[in-house]
């Protein structure tokens, strides 16, 4: 065995160590250069504390794989007839940011994972240009399934659907969220905000903080969004940075 699949193997190890010690429930620890111990995780009692208010049994769930097996034949609204996939979500069951959009489009529903058409392209290489790998982050959307034609979500399809992703985020205790597009925004925070005025602040998402930028449909419509939405991935990533170190 050569060094690199010595390295691999050593890695894929730690990792199934954490999977599990994470499904037992056990809070892992990261020790930082400083040699200071932190906590890596984050209080979810808000979001717990609805979830309690739900008796199914998804809420049971000790992992996101248990999750989608548990979800994915979801008919709790009319677009579980509709779709060809169910769009769980994709990405690091361990990362410190989650990117949320609003509902899978026509590529997404065909290959039943998050952000993969032009859109999906245009997200890699924005987080590619501010340090991040989409392998290293989680994304997901506010509905797991295709609304004819892309149409807004109804607000009885966020209502069946908006408790999947909580649980969601009660398991992978992220340290932010970025909602992508004005309407994941407004959804989730139930609200009818302009995007310029969602941008200003950084939000509260059941405890968790969420940062709102532009979809990349709408930066693909009009290029000189790119910029703006750069400099909110960035400030996400400050954010980040300062409550990790
Ligand atoms: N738009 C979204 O909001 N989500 C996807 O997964 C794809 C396009």
């Amino acid at each position: 065995m050569n060094s690199n699949e010595e390295l691999d193997k050593i890695l894929s190890n730690v990792e199934s160590w954490l999977t599990h010690q994470k499904e037992l429930d056990v809070p892992i620890f990261i020790s930082d250069s400083d040699d200071t111990v932190y906590q890596a995780e984050l209080d979810t009692a808000v979001i717990d504390k609805r979830l309690n208010q739900i008796d199914e049994n998804f809420v049971t769930a000790k992992s996101l794989t248990e999750l989608d097996s548990i979800i994915n034949n979801c008919m709790k609204c009319e677009l579980g007839s509709k779709r060809k996939k169910f769009v769980f979500g994709v990405g690091n069951h361990f990362s410190e940011i989650v990117f949320v959009g609003e509902a899978p489009g026509r590529d997404e529903d065909e290959q039943g994972e998050p952000f993969v058409g032009r859109a999906g392209k245009l997200l890699n290489e924005m987080l590619k240009e501010i340090g991040l790998k989409r392998e290293e982050v989680f994304i997901c959307n506010i509905l797991k399934c295709r609304p004819p034609g892309n149409r807004d979500p109804l607000p009885n399809e966020v209502e069946k659907c908006e408790p999947y992703l909580l649980k969601q985020l009660s398991l992978l205790k992220p340290k932010i969220i970025v909602a992508l597009g004005r309407i994941a925004g407004n959804t989730l925070l139930k609200t009818s905000e302009t995007l310029t005025n969602l941008r200003k602040e950084i939000y509260d998402y059941y405890g968790i903080p969420l940062v709102v930028t532009f979809h990349p449909a709408a930066i693909l419509r009009n290029p000189h969004w790119k910029t703006p939405t750069l400099d909110d991935l960035k400030k996400a990533k400050k954010y980040l940075e300062e409550v990790t170190n």
